[in-house]
């Protein structure tokens, strides 16, 4: 049975580290906490300390109630009894919206959603006419992960916009939002990261500089001998050219693996020829293997990235969290011989 461990300790390591940039954290959790699990994930970072977060949609908002603020990334525009906070990602969103309290995206140079530059005094008079509560406004990075000035662009870009809402709050004396604008990859790069960070593949270590939190491991379901000259799995595309054992484990592209046709490095072995559906046949006799401990790694033999096989790893996948790093953390293959 495959079984998705979850590492307490990078977790909170990455969360460490966040929280020297800034400590206002909001964490963003959406898609089944990019994959991990939203149940787990949702626990480790309340007992962290974690108050705030961001979720897809209404059915992960549902999910998560404990914390303090639940921002919905994609809300209905229905009003909704509980207390969570709507983002508004369009002018025309904004006036169908009946929930009270909302974040205001801002489109500073994305070009995917959020309010525009030119629209923001209408926008504002609208949330004054109608009083809905302003509890946030934020704007997203599309270049953050590069080299460039695009981020510090939509950077100043925001900043004149916050310059303007702190007026217009200070003018009506209505309570000023709290701004948020990093992603992950900006943590590093801004002078001053405002009011909080909205990071999320950081805290799951899917980039550089934070430890990996996800790891896949699967059991051996059968170990068979392979001659020399002989294929195995689908088509044959791995073909043996010595006598060679090797091992079937029972996960496959099923559970999220992406599919591949000509083998895939795992761990401390080889994924031979095609992926099944529920399986994959490896090269050497193990008891067990762990096909992924840093997803760092495991992505290069894929032409995606980090957060898109993270993210599809099925939900079906039971999740274990590990405590301590006291030996069992560090998970090995259970290799026989090879
Ligand atoms: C997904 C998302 C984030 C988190 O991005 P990472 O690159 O994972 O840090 C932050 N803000 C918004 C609006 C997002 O959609």
């Amino acid at each position: 049975m495959a079984t998705i461990y979850l590492n307490k300790q990078n977790l909170f390591s990455n969360l460490d580290k966040i929280s020297k940039i800034n400590p206002n954290i909001l964490a963003v959790i959406k898609d089944n906490a990019y994959g991990h699990g939203i149940f787990s994930i949702s626990k480790l970072l309340r007992e962290y300390g974690i108050r705030k977060v961001c979720v897809r949609n209404i059915d992960e908002a549902n999910l998560v109630r404990e914390f303090e603020e639940i921002l919905i990334f994609n809300p209905p525009t229905n009003r909704n009894a509980i207390n969570f906070s709507y983002a508004i990602n369009s002018l025309s969103q904004l006036k169908k919206n009946r929930h009270p309290y909302i974040h205001l995206k801002i489109d500073t140079g994305f070009r995917r959603n959020g309010i525009l530059e030119e629209e923001l005094d209408e926008t504002l008079e609208i949330i004054r006419q109608r009083k809905f509560e302003l509890r946030g406004v934020f704007s997203h990075f599309c270049c953050a992960d590069e080299f460039g000035c695009d981020t510090f662009i939509q950077y100043d870009k925001f900043l004149k916009i916050k310059e303007k809402i702190e007026k217009f709050c200070k003018k009506y004396n209505i309570k000023c939002p709290y701004f948020h604008i990093a992603n992950s990859a900006a943590l590093s790069k801004l002078p001053d990261t405002l009011d909080f960070v909205r990071p999320g593949i950081a805290i799951y270590g899917g980039i550089d500089g934070y430890e990996p939190v996800m790891s896949l491991e699967a059991d051996v379901v059968s170990v068979r001998e392979l001659d020399a000259k002989e294929g195995c799995g689908y088509n044959k595309t791995f073909m043996s050219e010595k006598k060679i054992k090797i091992s079937t484990i029972d996960v496959g592209y099923a559970d999220g693996i992406p599919y591949f046709t000509n083998g895939c490095k795992l761990k401390d072995t080889e994924a031979l020829g095609k992926i099944s559906m529920d399986y994959m046949i490896v090269k050497g006799e193990f008891k067990k293997i762990v096909v992924f401990d840093d997803i760092k790694e495991f992505v290069k033999n894929f032409d995606t990235i980090t957060y898109d096989i993270l993210v599809k790893m099925s939900p079906r996948i039971k999740r274990k969290i590990i405590e301590s790093d006291n030996g069992n953390s560090v998970k090995q293959s259970d290799k026989i011989h090879s």
